[in-house]
């Protein structure tokens, strides 16, 4: 049983690597691991999104005109629920914001306009050096 799972995860993992420049809601992941582990569920897909998520592997962030989650694979990020992040609109690229700046940003969000920013639900769009 515990090899099987870290099988799936793993097929998560692979997964959300090799398409790293798209975002991913459960359930386009759990059709794609589906068809090569048929056998899995979705609880067991949500099971391991979540850990990888702590693992820092993928981020999760929702999206602005909807309310669905969305997962994207995040190149072993540490604490991804306590910085901001930044994605290019073109490529699809996430930036990990994690300078001084960002912290200012918050405070001033916090101590201007009373908002306590949620970094896990706040995603910046824009378009990197690469793609402008
Ligand atoms: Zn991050
Ligand atoms: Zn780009």
């Amino acid at each position: 049983m515990k090899e099987y799972k870290t099988r799936s995860r793993t097929l998560i993992l692979d997964y959300l690597k090799e398409n790293a420049d798209r975002r991913f809601t459960v359930g386009d992941i759990y059709k794609q691991i589906n068809e090569s582990d048929s056998g899995i569920n979705r609880a067991t897909v949500y099971r391991n999104l979540d850990r990888l998520c702590q693992q820092g592997k993928l981020l999760r962030y929702k999206d602005t005109d909807s309310d669905a989650c969305y997962y994207q694979y995040s190149d072993e990020h540490d604490n991804c629920d306590s910085h901001l992040h930044a994605k290019c609109s073109e490529c699809g690229k996430i930036f990990h914001i994690e300078s001084e700046f960002a912290r200012e940003f918050e405070g001033h969000m916090q101590s201007e306009y009373g908002i306590d920013v949620d970094c896990s639900k706040t995603i910046i769009v824009g378009k990197c050096d690469e793609c402008k």
